[in-house]
């Protein structure tokens, strides 16, 4: 982050002020780890602060220090609209551009107030004043960690803090083991662990809290899994029909993409998910390696992401997104 950012940003938080704080839609464990540590962080330090979430978050995060707090714009629109528009500063985090709010892009449109984006995404669009961008970092959580330390408050950094920290470098780093991992992330989480987070606490509160439906959706989506050997490629697809048979519930489909990668030979993977009441066709994409997954979501299905992680979507049938899915690897060159 720019010095001169950091120093008007220490000027403006010098005094109690009323702040937004928003994820993206479909929070991650990062976008709930990153804006809840700076929640903390901010009331710590007197602020008014209020996390508003586009929607809601998945269950398997609910145990986050402060989640109960969190405003859900989707069904409390009128006063979240209302927290947007009183405040004095509006953070945004883990995404950069703000229609990944959704809806709420409407609302952040009229903020006149300074806000300030920290993201690790590509191509951040400028609608911040302050932007702490860098698609170096494996994680927004990581850099809020390091904002704080910016501001020179690293003291401040408690269990509860350092816990929703924890929670977005592990989730957004594959449990440390993607590429972004560097020997700073395990000094942060070293430093969080003496901090006193509970760090193998953590891993099952976010991990062994399956639902017997969410193992046996996942059975049909690997039962589901298509393999092109030749094109190192494999992709998983899931019908509403299908999610509505196991009682899918948010967040049972997170990470089952990453099931494709695990294929010997496999450097890039898919799944699609039929979401009837939204009308689209969600979209995750990974890879390992070079294929730049940021740059295929863009080009071919309204989306976008880092390098090896990338989501998009289609307004077209399952079927039919599939199909043009497979027509454009068979043109595809490793
Ligand atoms: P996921 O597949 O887990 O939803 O997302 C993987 C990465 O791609 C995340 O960093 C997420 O923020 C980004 N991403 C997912 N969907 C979209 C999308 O529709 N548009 C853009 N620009 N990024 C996305
Ligand atoms: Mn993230």
């Amino acid at each position: 982050m720019k010095n001169e950012d950091i120093l008007a940003l220490k000027e403006l938080l010098a005094t109690p002020k009323k702040i937004a704080i928003i994820p993206h839609k479909s929070p991650d464990g990062d976008a709930m780890g990153s804006t809840l540590a700076l929640y903390h962080f901010l009331q710590k330090e007197n602020h008014h602060a209020t996390v508003i979430s586009p929607n809601d978050f998945p269950n398997f995060l609910a145990w986050l220090p402060g989640s109960e707090n969190v405003l859900i714009f989707e069904t409390n629109k009128e006063i979240s609209t209302q927290t947007i528009l009183d405040a004095e500063i509006v953070f945004t985090l883990d995404f950069n551009a703000l229609h990944r709010t959704g809806e709420m892009e409407h609302v952040l449109n009229k903020v006149t107030v300074p806000m300030v984006m920290i993201d690790h995404h590509q191509k951040p669009d400028g609608y911040a004043i302050y932007t702490y961008s860098d698609t170096a970092f494996g994680s927004t959580c990581e850099m809020v960690y390091n904002f704080i330390t910016f501001l020179g408050k690293n003291e401040l950094i408690d269990k509860t803090i350092a816990t929703c920290i924890y929670t977005g470098i592990t989730t957004d780093s594959g449990s440390f083991r993607f590429p972004s991992t560097t020997s700073t992330t395990h000094r942060i989480v070293a430093d969080l662990i003496d901090i006193g987070i509970n760090n193998s606490e953590i891993h099952n509160l976010l991990f062994d809290n399956n639902s017997y439906n969410r193992l046996q959706l996942l059975g049909r989506a690997l039962q589901n899994m298509k393999v092109f050997p030749e094109l190192k490629t494999s992709y998983i697809s899931l019908s509403q029909k299908e999610l509505d048979e196991f009682h899918y519930e948010k967040g049972d489909t997170e990470g089952v993409v990453n099931y494709g990668l695990t294929i010997k030979g496999i450097e890039f993977a898919a799944i699609f998910i039929e979401h009837r009441d939204e009308n689209i066709i969600k979209i995750s994409f990974r890879s390992q390696g070079d294929f730049d997954v940021n740059q295929f979501a863009r080009e071919h299905f309204n989306g976008g992401g880092h390098i090896n992680a990338a989501g998009g979507k289609s307004y077209d049938s399952l079927e039919n997104t599939i199909k043009k899915f497979e027509k454009i690897i068979s043109k595809k060159t490793h």
